[in-house]
């Protein structure tokens, strides 16, 4: 090794150890005749001084900048009294050198790396490498493997075994467009890359695996929004035998002890609350939501009908949520809020502000029976100070703008504790959703998942009304993980195909060789796939997931740093059968 010592590691009890050191030079500074340089490897940082005496080490250490790579012997002493920094670990000591030798010099950096400044992102994509030397993110990095270690050591000792599987494979969809890979042996055909390894994970339950699992990168070609990456990880998991219990329950064992062994955040509920879906959508809006809070939405409908108000009695259906203390919004906070939920998608939003006596100060008094102001003020528990927020459309949009504004509403009541984790279960989803376009049902999870055993009767009179074996794992307003309890039976996955429109020739070409295994003796079996960076995102309080990832595409999809993607050369088009269209 080029160093006796990390940087991060010499105390007191060092004093009088020579000791070499090597590293990057974090910040160098020169204080009447003596230098000092902090010197930073992945470990930490160490004080090292230069004295005039040692005329060599001098030198070398005048002439040193930030970021050059150099190799340090010295003595380590104890600072002087009144010099050490309680923040560094090394802080009560500082190595003095003997030997300096630069290793690599470094050019000046296109940003800080000693200091937290706020760095464009385009900037610290396009140089990644020395981004990552930033504190923030070797501490994500460091955060990420903590949590792949954590679950590869809980879920040995519960009898799982890792299994790779390919990642040049057959369409396995999930919703979303496939990535395709060019075969050159095969002119015309294509791999396309595993949106997940849901089939692959099934075929090793016929292959008897019991307990599988896999840290797995997942491709889907879809818009880019958000926190989407092209390519990401799931812990994918798979088990033979079991019922949706025994997943979620293992799910809920794993994560509780996850958390709290690799961060200092606090889970909320335990044992976690479950909703099914119809509950989930009726009380946030949504299938994903925060419960660090309430403020959940309410059906006013039974109050306001019959008001001869018109955009209340014409909608389908009027819901609201009660804010707590907002009651003193002004006008212009309040005209602003309803500017702000028709970006949010409704057509408008109606607010009604409790005062003292329950006096009510509202956007639609003047048009409202004061009895039934009265009746709906009550019947919302709503107390002086409370802002109710109202909207009236179809139940689905009233609930969808209503879900997003109880979280903007929290968030500037400083509701959403970033400390605290609030794990919640959704099942009970249907099977299907209607997909209006196509005219055909859609799987609202993917087209494994088994309907619960006493609804399949459903799927010949009421497909829509069938529910799945499904469960979504959700946390401070997003989706964790999702799995269910998979088909294993031939007849019932080939009625799914059907059901979903998808021709009986197609099912066999992208399929048949599940249907084929389903005749070999299949266990029932279900699984699930927590996200690895949604997760640490979380525990590190980061506000997307290219802050836990090494390398993230942009969100135009791109590497900054290689360029990719980037155009290919005519022979290796060529030798791939492929011609590009012309204007490409
Ligand atoms: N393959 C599913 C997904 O990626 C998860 C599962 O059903 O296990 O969402």
């Amino acid at each position: 090794m080029l160093k006796t010592h990390t940087c991060g590691e010499l105390r007191a009890e060092h004093a009088a150890q020579t000791v070499t050191l090597a590293g990057w030079v974090n910040r160098r500074r020169d204080h009447g005749g003596l230098i000092f340089i902090d010197l930073r490897d992945r470990f930490g940082l160490t004080q090292i001084v230069a004295n005039p005496q040692n005329e060599a080490a001098y030198k070398v250490m005048s002439d040193l900048r930030s970021e050059f790579v150099v190799q340090i012997v010295g003595k380590v002493r104890a600072r002087p009294a009144g010099s050490e920094n309680p923040n560094l670990e090394t802080g009560a000591v500082e190595v003095e050198a003997t030997e300096v030798k630069v290793l690599n010099a470094a050019k000046p950096t296109p940003f800080y790396i000693n200091e937290e400044s706020n760095v464009d992102e385009t900037l610290r994509l396009k140089y990644r490498y020395l981004d990552l030397r930033r504190e923030r993110m070797k501490k994500n990095l460091v955060l990420r493997h903590n949590v792949t270690s954590f679950i590869r050591k809980y879920l040995s000792d519960k009898g799982f075994i890792e299994v790779e599987t390919p990642i040049l494979f057959k369409t396995t969809p999930e919703g979303a467009r496939d990535y395709l890979v060019p075969s050159r042996v095969h002119p015309g055909k294509f791999y396309a890359l595993p949106q997940s390894p849901q089939q692959l994970k099934q075929l090793l339950m016929v292959g008897g695996i019991e307990r599988y699992f896999q840290i797995a990168r997942c491709f889907r070609d879809e818009d880019q929004r958000g926190d989407r990456q092209p390519e990401f990880t799931q812990l994918d998991m798979e088990m033979s035998f079991v019922q949706r219990d025994d997943v979620m329950n293992l799910i809920e064992g794993m994560f509780t002890a996850l958390v709290e062994s690799v961060s200092d955040k606090k889970i909320l509920h335990k044992p976690w609350p479950r909703f099914t879906y119809a509950e989930a959508l009726e009380k946030y809006g949504d299938d994903k939501f925060d419960i660090r809070f309430g403020m959940e939405i309410q059906n006013v409908t039974p109050v306001t009908q019959g008001s001869g108000f018109r955009v209340f009695d014409d909608a389908e259906c009027v819901k609201a949520i009660v804010a707590p203390n907002c009651a003193s919004y002004s006008r212009k906070q309040l005209d602003e809020l309803v500017e702000l939920a028709k970006t949010m998608g409704a057509k408008g939003l109606l607010w009604a502000a409790v005062g003292g006596n329950t006096e009510v100060k509202s956007s639609f008094g003047k048009n409202f029976p004061e009895e039934k102001m009265k009746t709906l003020v009550r019947n919302l528990n709503a107390k002086e100070g409370d802002l109710i927020l109202l909207v009236a459309d179809s139940s689905s949009a009233a609930g969808s703008v209503l879900g997003k504004l109880r979280v903007e509403m929290a968030d500037r009541l400083n509701l959403r504790d970033p400390n605290v984790m609030a794990f919640c279960w959704v099942i009970d989803f249907p099977l299907f959703m209607w997909n209006e376009e196509e005219k055909r049902w859609d799987p609202s999870h993917h087209l494994f998942t088994s309907p619960l055993p006493e609804d399949i009767p459903l799927l010949e009179t009421e497909p829509g009304k069938a529910r799945g074996a499904q469960y979504d794992l959700v946390c401070n307003n997003y989706e964790m993980a999702g799995g269910s309890i998979r088909i294993h039976d031939r007849k019932l996955q080939e009625k799914v195909f059907q059901l979903i429109g998808l021709p009986w020739e197609v099912a066999q070409e992208r399929f048949g060789h599940m249907l084929e295994a389903f005749e070999y003796g299949t266990p029932p079996h279900g699984g699930i796939a927590p996200g690895i960076d949604r997760l640490t995102m979380l525990l590190a309080g980061e506000p997307n997931i290219r802050e836990v990832i090494a390398f993230p595409k942009s969100q135009q999809a791109a590497d900054l740093m290689a360029g990719a993607p980037s155009e290919a050369e005519s022979h290796q088009l060529k030798e791939l059968h492929i011609k590009l269209a012309d204007g490409v």
